[in-house]
């Protein structure tokens, strides 16, 4: 049966999900319905039986790039931006752990020891919580600064184990050739190859996150999380918005 774990062409995912995907319309802050939207389609996944951690960004708070507007020195933004991403891991907790009527156990690990309110980051323990089937969010982006969280969730993907890398972009549906706001002719890749996305100098995804996938062939999905059961399809087998592989051809849509 399609849909059971069996059959899933993968079973242990990371999703990353941009700071924007909490707060939906807004430009920061939490929106409502986005965190639902974010608890349905995390909550489907775990009833199916994949192991499901996640890497929240903190665009909607702080980023390390606006340090120079703040007179903010960009090694202190960037200690900002990642308390950024530990308020929206906990705000995930909670949504994921309410929603769920607890029936789904939730850990927030922190790169940057904070233990009051979580665990430390501890590769071999995520493992476990993996294993047990405890949804994992892994906060406070690697705990260095001068990167950014689409570098963390590639980084945690492979010392996690886990199988692929899914991005919920903002208002991205894939990668294009071009940035189609603005390029109206660019075009949508059904499947790249890492070394087009450097070569091209596409920005849709963090370059550093990129070369990290390609040596150690993390296959990378980017589709449109607005649209739902979309991550169901893609642990199934599906390929639908961009595949980054290191499968030479690259295709169009
Ligand atoms: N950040 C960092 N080190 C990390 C991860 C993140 O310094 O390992 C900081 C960086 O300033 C970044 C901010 O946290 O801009 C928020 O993360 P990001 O910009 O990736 O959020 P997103 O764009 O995904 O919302």
């Amino acid at each position: 049966m399609r849909g059971a774990i069996s059959e899933m062409r993968y079973k242990r995912i990371l999703l990353k999900l941009s700071g924007q995907a909490v707060s939906g319309d807004q430009d920061s802050g939490f929106s409502p319905d986005a965190l639902d939207h974010i608890a349905d389609q995390v909550l489907d996944l775990h009833r199916l039986g994949i192991q499901i951690s996640l890497v929240i960004g903190g665009g909607n708070i702080f980023r390390g790039t606006m340090s120079s507007k703040w007179g903010i020195e960009r090694a202190e933004a960037d200690n900002i931006g990642m308390m950024g991403t530990v308020i929206n891991s906990l705000m995930l907790r909670g949504v994921l752990t309410g929603r769920s009527q607890g029936q789904a156990e939730v850990r927030v690990m922190t790169a940057i020891p904070i233990n009051t309110i979580a665990e430390p980051y501890i590769r071999l323990r995520a493992i476990h919580h993996l294993e047990k089937g405890y949804i994992v969010i892994f906060a406070g982006g690697t705990g260095n600064p001068y990167v950014t969280t689409d570098y963390t969730a590639a980084l945690r993907a492979m010392e996690t184990r886990s199988d692929a890398l899914l991005f919920a972009k903002n208002q991205a549906r894939g990668i294009f050739t071009a940035d189609p706001q603005q390029d109206p002719t660019a075009r949508l890749y059904r499947r790249v190859h890492y070394n087009t996305i450097i070569r091209r100098n596409l920005k849709v995804v963090d370059q550093s996150c990129i070369l990290l996938a390609r040596d150690h062939s993390l296959p990378l999905h980017l589709f449109d999380f607005g649209e739902r059961d979309t991550m169901r399809d893609i642990c199934a087998g599906d390929d639908p918005g961009t595949l980054v592989t290191n499968v030479a051809e690259d295709q169009l849509e």
